[in-house]
């Protein structure tokens, strides 16, 4: 499906002058106008090039094209009609467009403070915390769920490693000195990663659902392999207890480096920060490692 954004118009431009711009047509201006005038020969443009056999009443070097442009870009840039730029503007990686998430507020940060309510319709989740979305013509997008927010806080560096055909998408987050190599658990080729998140880490946390994508790619629609991926209600009480479980693992580190149990309370957000090393990669293992994709689902 097509951005709704998406315009197509026909627009004019002269290939006689050194630096041209394209104007949108409409009746209203081609009136008047010296390019489509038996006057066209007195352009300074047009007498830099001598034209044999010219049309009496239309500059030859007044050219028009079909071009695209999107209507939600607060400046609008004219494509040529078959060029690549507007191609993800023409099917379903639309939805992840900047532009068009700025338009509907998907960028900006969620204000619920319950992480367990973070979880969107129509995605897959992995046990490693990583979804899926596949889009009905067949493209997909991977990205790290907002559990993945609240353990880390804040990402500070970010590493894609996109191997070959038979694969699986993988990235790499630097959380202060540690970095928690995530791995999502179904081999699928991606066409593209997410290069903007390189200098805007914070989206990753920020937006984790939208602006925060990872990975883009396209299979056959239906040919994604989707057992082993949580989906629909079961998993709002899937993240409520993994919620349970960080907060179990976190005080029983407690209790092991003081001696003492705390009474209650829950992980506070950026938690892995809080912990030494150790601590820190444990609880990678337990909640994220590619490992846990293998462990049995309810
Ligand atoms: S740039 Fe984005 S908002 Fe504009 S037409 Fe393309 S997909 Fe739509």
């Amino acid at each position: 499906m097509r951005c709704p954004f998406l315009r197509e118009a026909q627009v004019k431009f002269c290939r006689g002058a050194v630096s041209s711009k394209m104007i949108m047509r409409s009746s209203a201006s081609d009136e008047h106008e010296r390019c489509t005038s038996d006057s066209w020969p007195d352009c300074p443009a047009a007498r830099q090039h001598h034209q044999e056999h010219a049309p009496a009443k239309r500059c030859p070097f007044l050219h028009e094209s079909l071009v695209q442009y999107c209507a939600g870009a607060p400046v609008s840039k004219f494509v040529p009609y078959s060029d690549d730029q507007s191609a993800r503007c023409s099917d379903d990686r639309h939805a992840y467009c900047d532009v068009l998430l700025s338009l509907e507020g998907g960028r900006a940060p969620r204000t619920n403070g319950d992480p367990a309510t973070w979880v969107p319709d129509g995605r897959h989740f992995a046990p490693n915390h990583l979804w899926l979305d596949v889009a009905p013509d067949g493209h997909w997008h991977i990205g790290v769920d907002a559990f993945v927010g609240h353990v880390t806080g804040r990402i500070d560096a970010i590493s894609f490693i996109n191997g070959a055909a038979g694969q699986h998408p993988t990235v790499v987050l630097t959380v202060g000195d540690t970095d928690l190599q995530l791995v999502f658990p179904v081999a699928l080729q991606a066409a593209a990663t997410n290069n903007r998140l390189r200098s805007q880490c914070e989206r990753v946390v920020d937006e984790p659902y939208t602006g925060g994508w990872l990975f883009e790619g396209a299979n056959r629609p239906g040919s994604i392999d989707l057992m082993g991926l949580r989906s629909g209600e079961p998993l709002k009480r899937w993240m409520r207890d993994e919620l349970h479980r960080l907060n179990s693992a976190v005080q029983q580190h407690a209790a092991q480096t003081t001696g003492l149990w705390n009474d209650g309370g829950t992980a506070v957000p950026g938690v892995i920060r809080h912990l030494d090393r150790p601590a820190a990669l444990s609880l990678y293992a337990e909640f994220f490692s590619p490992f846990v994709a293998w462990r049995s689902l309810p």
